[in-house]
């Protein structure tokens, strides 16, 4: 592929797509991204001189936009990370999760089905949307079993119900209009340049702060870590060689509950940032009301990924835990000027 439009790319999945892009490939890349509070330019930083990326600031529900860019920059392929992400959010607020993540989606498509339908049978054979989706659409499981690529649909918040929504529209768009789609639905992910509202990065700028660290319920909830740049890997290797109309799930199989997660962060911080008053960032743990509608467990097989790609990701659960927090440990500017919301642009 020669020119690729990313959606969401200044967010943290996006951004280190970017990176990933830009550093695996001669892409051209059509950066579009919202800027919402999500939204960083510091993420794209090294790169926002660089003549293969082109940032624009805009909205995937603006249609003459991206009805322009699609024009003006004649992309060979779309991949799609524009949403709203965070579970919590979407609780106390749904409406921006049926906007964004629904209606968007539909006016993106709406966009990409009239540009694709007038390019000629070769481009349009070459053609990929890639819509980057989340296990969270298969609901919860028992304490057995792995989301395969036929589990059904079962969302329980209303993120996830709003990804299911946009599922169903991409796979339409395939089998009602032919435009080839392909979708990934991944597990949780970490590493750098997440905002600081996720779980891991949360609670190391809180522990770093000296301040409790909050964990819903008894903590035994259980995600499937994928370390991010393995979910990059996994993307483009679905972009080039995935078949249209299908689905790919991508984890990482790193089955952890939420306490392990955190007490594995305070075991790290315990050897590079000794705590001030001493003695173990353990201590901080503390047990919060449990979320509404928390699903139990998720975990990922992703055995077709892997069989017909031969994907493989890169980093086990503690190495990319340990990259992740001495990461953030080396850029607690970027953390400050997230807070501050002075990096927007
Ligand atoms: P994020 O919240 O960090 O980033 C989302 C980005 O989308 C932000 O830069 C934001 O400014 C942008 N955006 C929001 N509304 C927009 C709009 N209308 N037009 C253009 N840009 C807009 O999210 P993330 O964690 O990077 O997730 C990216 C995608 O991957 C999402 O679709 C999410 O559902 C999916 N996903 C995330 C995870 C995860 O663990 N984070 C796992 C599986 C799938």
């Amino acid at each position: 592929m020669q020119t690729l439009l990313i959606t969401g790319g200044a967010g943290f999945i996006g951004s280190n797509f970017v990176h990933y892009i830009m550093a695996n490939t001669n892409c051209q890349i059509i950066n579009l991204d919202k800027l919402t509070y999500a939204g960083n330019l510091n993420n794209l930083k090294s790169i926002l001189q660089h003549p293969r990326h082109i940032f624009i600031k805009g909205s995937i529900q603006d249609r003459m936009l991206v009805k322009q860019l699609l024009d003006q920059y004649q992309p060979d392929g779309v991949v799609h990370l524009a949403a709203e992400s965070h579970v919590d959010r979407s609780i106390d607020g749904p409406g921006e999760f049926i906007q964004t993540n629904i209606v968007g989606t539909f006016e993106l498509l709406e966009c990409v089905r009239d540009y694709w339908s007038r390019q000629d049978a070769t481009q349009k054979a070459a053609f990929r949307f890639l819509h980057i989706s989340t296990d969270e659409v298969y609901g919860s499981l028992g304490p057995t079993g792995y989301f395969t690529e036929e589990t059904k649909y079962a969302p329980n918040s209303p993120y996830s119900a709003s990804k299911a929504a946009s599922d169903h529209l991409v796979r339409a768009y395939f089998h009602t209009y032919g435009l080839p789609v392909l979708i990934t639905n991944c597990s949780n992910n970490y590493g750098p340049y997440q905002f600081p509202e996720k779980l891991i990065p949360l609670m190391i700028l809180t522990a770093l702060k000296d301040e409790p660290l909050p964990i819903y319920g008894d903590g035994s909830n259980i995600r499937d870590w994928l370390f991010v740049r393995d979910h990059c890997s996994a993307i483009l290797k679905v972009l080039t060689q995935g078949q249209p109309g299908e689905v790919y799930n991508v984890g990482g199989n790193n089955e952890k509950t939420n306490l392990q997660v955190v007490q594995g962060i305070c075991d790290l911080l315990d050897k590079l940032k000794l705590r001030l008053k001493g003695g173990s960032y353990r201590e901080l743990i503390t047990f919060v009301k449990d979320r509404p509608g928390h699903d139990r467990r998720y975990a990922i097989d992703s055995s077709k990924l892997k069989a017909e790609f031969a994907w493989v990701p890169e980093e086990s659960f503690e190495t990319g835990l340990f990259k992740t927090v001495k990461w953030y440990l080396d850029n607690l500017d970027w953390c400050q000027s997230i807070k501050s919301g002075s990096c927007r642009g």
